[in-house]
């Protein structure tokens, strides 16, 4: 860490003066950033960050990548923006390499994960309405889940604090219970339109969803005409070990959102079905106005690339193993890391009392990026393209955290 006279501010602590004067009272960012390259980022100040939270779970290849910002440079050399009224070669493309990789045959571009939330169940109501021809508009979705900051995206998560305030919701979301499934046979019934699930909560505590509960909900929602969303909006693209986290339990959704790292940092979000349920929606239904940007089909076209030409997913499996036997062992020698959980490079340590904060604010002065999630667990959610060097001196910093506590 560069050392500053007492008393005189940093560059960057200037900047974020500048920043607080005017930014919504909704963040609190404590450091500027200025560059960054591969797994590792740089502040104004000039200290080097060995990156985990990766813009949260977002900067898929790292920073800088060479492919992706030729891309972008080219695409915007070329065209930014035409609308949906036209196509350009970048839409056309990402879709139909969307639709190869996975069991969808459409997609719904758009630029975020909860807009691709929101499409989803405005899908699964139109679905339910127009082909399925009953009147099914409810929605199941799990305690401590996390699908977005939309209206109607909050009141699917299942957290009251995101709700507060903001009343009244849209009607028609019930909770139920994480990895149980007979909390949620208990809540559909015949006005159930679809159950929303992630396949690992991420926000709310990095917690993998079970083999038998996803499996589960499946044959729920086939006996009773429920469809499935997963919102893989933070487990997609590579992130748990194969493209899609459905893979990995193969559980195939109705409809599944993406966003996050489908983009390696530029803004776009994606809702996929199969023709039939697509059927909902007719011309008019839905739109979105930056949804199939060319700039961000670009960027998205190279990331799906990149992960299946350097095998990203693989890498994500085997890394996050290093990553999650490397925090068992710290956890082993410090009592304050009660369980280590994930699923390829979403990994989370549950710590004591308050811990995660100060232990995530000790890992930033040792120089490692991490942040919490669901207030008790450490996430690690770094690029996809970490190497085992990289893994090992995350530990080493982490441990070196925890014992500066
Ligand atoms: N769904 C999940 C599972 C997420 O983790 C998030 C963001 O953290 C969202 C939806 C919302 O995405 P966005 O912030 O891009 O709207």
């Amino acid at each position: 860490m560069t050392s500053q006279p007492i008393d005189t501010p940093s560059p960057g602590d200037e900047l974020i003066g500048r920043g607080n004067a005017h930014n919504s009272p909704t963040y609190g960012p404590s450091l500027v950033i200025d560059r960054g390259e591969g797994v590792w980022l740089w502040d104004v100040d000039g200290n080097e960050y060995l990156d985990f939270v990766a813009g949260i779970a977002v900067a898929s290849l790292g920073y800088a990548h060479p492919a992706l910002t030729a891309a972008i440079e080219a695409q915007a050399r070329k065209v930014l923006h035409v609308s949906n009224m036209f196509y350009t070669e970048p839409q056309i493309e990402l879709m139909e390499k969307l639709a190869a990789r996975s069991f969808a045959d459409r997609v719904f571009l758009c630029n975020s994960g909860t807009e691709a939330t929101e499409a989803a169940m405005k899908l699964a109501r139109r679905y339910q309405r127009a082909v399925a021809g009953v009147d099914r508009y409810e929605f199941v979705s799990m305690k401590y889940s996390f699908h977005g900051r939309t209206l109607a995206s909050i009141t699917a998560t299942g957290q009251p604090k995101y709700h507060a305030g903001f009343e009244p919701l849209p009607a028609g979301h019930n909770y139920a219970d994480f990895n149980d499934l007979a909390s949620v046979e208990a809540l559909v019934n015949e006005r159930t339109a679809a159950i929303i699930v992630e396949p690992v909560q991420g926000e709310g505590g990095v917690r993998p969803a079970t083999d038998e509960f996803l499996g589960g909900l499946r044959k729920l929602c086939d006996r009773e005409g429920v469809l499935l969303i997963f919102d893989e909006v933070q487990t997609g693209v590579g992130r748990t070990g194969a493209l899609f986290a459905y893979e990995t339990y193969q559980v195939e959704p109705d409809i599944i959102c993406l966003a996050k790292g489908l983009g390696g940092g530029v803004p776009v979000g994606a809702m996929m079905a199969r023709d039939e349920v697509f059927s909902g929606f007719v011309k008019g239904s839905h739109a979105s106005t930056f949804g199939g940007n060319p700039l961000a089909c670009a960027a998205a076209n190279v990331v799906l690339d990149t992960v299946e030409s350097e095998s990203l997913a693989e890498n994500a499996a085997a890394r996050g193993a290093e990553l999650v036997a490397g925090l068992e062992e710290i956890a082993s020698r410090r009592g304050v890391v009660t369980e280590v959980r994930g699923r390829g490079l979403m990994v989370g340590a549950q710590c004591e009392g308050d811990f995660a904060g100060r232990a995530a604010a000790s890992a930033r002065e040792h120089g490692l990026l991490v942040n919490t999630a669901g207030g008790t667990t450490v996430r690690f959610v770094p690029p996809l393209i970490v190497n085992s060097e990289h893994i090992a001196l995350a530990l080493e910093r982490f441990d070196r955290a925890l014992g500066a506590l």
